[in-house]
């Protein structure tokens, strides 16, 4: 069978399979629509059943976890994991808790890790999960008690070689703590590398908590240098204000850009003078509140309800790191039309299908999620080989590996783009780069 045709017939059946999972769908489009040309040199992949097997998640979880709030009321969220592929290594990816989690979007995000951890060129499987658990609003202990209940459940599933679970949306370093403190409680052994992103007291890594953030801008800086730009005195506007976004405005600065924008999932802030950061971090990372406090600080910003609308703000880079389908084609087309020169996705495709189109047809430079945000994967990575040895690496040493483990991710994807006739098409040359290298561990072990 020709490659297009058995791509097609793939498709058909995750759609059949898997109905009302539209995140998962596209996630699986982006991918799909790049093999033909791999699938067509490699028939053996055809044959061994590769491209229908990386579409199914080894397993998949879904479990029950109950828990009482600060008035005794008792409440019941759903948890997942979602264990992808484990051709390459453990399962590896983060936890998210969001009321919009369900098993599509779990599955959509496990199955981009796949690629993502493939491409750092480090031994880690896919996986992810999460929650529908909204964790705004919630007292620390009630916090506590969620991430207790949901570890109960989660801890069988999971191990130093078996599954490695770290952050995403809604968990940071206080609730990586809580999961940490009752899987150790559970199992009764001290297995640091079982979860990643963990403070640096007990088995964390130094750069973990910038990795996603600092990783996203080496890329772009990378991608802007082949073309002979950088970040220097360039505009940036930058969705989202979590950890992503944070550290990526960090870096730009660091760089020489004046970042002008920043958001929440009610609204954004507009400081033509340029974002003070420090601000940003008092009211995020400690006071735990909305970025419209931002204009109390400084009256001379702007504060806008609803987030979508700062794509309408004029800039040179944009780094969208809040969440899916953030920039779509309407969004896409105002950006062009303002002359953005660079987009380097932070967030988890952050760019619908028809964003993605826009851009490239438009020769904007495109950094897509699965290569340009996969720092945090890569130094949680580094957490787990850190653990392993039972060492701790300095800030500069680590900084330097995530640094190069970007530069080389961006070199992989761009010459295997070229490749394939796809110069400049890093959306193409990321989905063939990650994929090969777990095809062949596929191919070597058998049908499994
Ligand atoms: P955080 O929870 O730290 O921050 C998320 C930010 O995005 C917050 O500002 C949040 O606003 C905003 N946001 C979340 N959901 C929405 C929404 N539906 N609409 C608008 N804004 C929203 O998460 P991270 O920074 O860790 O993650 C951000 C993105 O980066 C995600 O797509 C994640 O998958 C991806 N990513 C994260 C990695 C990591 O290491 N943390 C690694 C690779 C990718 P509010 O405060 O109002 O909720």
């Amino acid at each position: 069978m020709n490659a297009k045709e058995h791509v097609k017939q793939v498709f058909e059946q995750v759609i059949k399979r898997n109905p009302n999972e539209p995140e998962f769908h596209q996630a699986v489009k982006e991918v799909l629509d790049s093999l033909v040309p791999v699938l067509e040199r490699r028939p053996e992949y055809i044959e061994a059943g590769i491209v229908e097997r990386i579409v199914e998640p080894e397993r998949q979880i879904i479990f029950r976890v109950p828990w009482v709030d600060d008035n005794g009321k008792v409440h019941v969220n759903r948890g997942f994991r979602v264990q992808f592929n484990s051709a390459i290594g453990p399962y590896k990816g983060g936890l998210r808790f969001h009321p919009s989690v369900n098993l599509g979007i779990i599955k959509f995000l496990g199955f981009e890790q796949i690629f993502k951890n493939s491409l750092t060129g480090l031994p880690i499987g896919g996986g992810k999960g999460g929650s529908d658990f909204d964790p705004k609003g919630k007292s620390d202990a009630e916090i506590m008690r969620f991430c207790q209940s949901f570890m109960t459940e989660l801890y069988r599933h999971i191990g130093p070689d078996i599954d490695v679970p770290a952050g995403d949306i809604g968990v940071g370093a206080r609730e990586i703590g809580y999961l940490y403190g009752m899987y150790k409680k559970i199992t009764g052994a001290y297995e640091a590398g079982v979860l990643t992103g963990k403070g640096l007291t007990y088995g964390g890594s130094l750069v973990r908590k910038e990795a996603t953030g600092y990783g996203l801008v080496y890329f772009v800086e990378e991608m802007l240098n082949a073309k002979g730009l950088s970040f220097k005195d360039k505009v940036v506007v930058i969705s989202g204000s979590g950890n992503v976004a944070i550290y990526a405005a960090e870096k730009a600065m660091q760089l020489g850009a004046k970042v002008v924008a920043m958001s929440d999932s009610n609204g954004y802030v507009y400081d033509k003078d340029g974002i003070k950061l420090d601000t940003i971090k008092q009211i995020k990372e400690v006071e735990r509140k909305r970025i419209s406090e931002y204009v109390k600080y400084h009256p001379n910003a702007e504060y806008h309800e609803g987030c979508k609308n700062i794509w309408n703000i004029k800039c040179d880079i944009a780094l969208p790191c809040a969440t899916q389908n953030e920039i779509d084609a309407e969004a896409a087309n105002t950006l062009v039309k303002n002359g953005v020169i660079a987009v380097g996705e932070g967030a988890n495709m952050p760019s619908t299908l028809e964003a993605t189109e826009i851009f490239l047809n438009n020769k904007v430079l495109f950094a897509p999620a699965k290569a340009a945000n996969a720092g945090g994967v890569a130094t949680s990575a580094l957490e787990m080989s850190q653990n392993s040895l039972r060492m701790s690496w300095t800030f500069e040493e680590v900084d330097q590996k995530l640094h190069n483990i970007m530069v080389n991710i961006y070199k992989n994807a761009s010459k295997i783009a070229e490749e394939y006739g796809y110069k400049d098409n890093l959306v193409v040359g990321a989905n063939i780069a990650g994929f090969i290298k777990v095809a062949d561990a596929m191919l070597a072990q058998g049908i499994v």
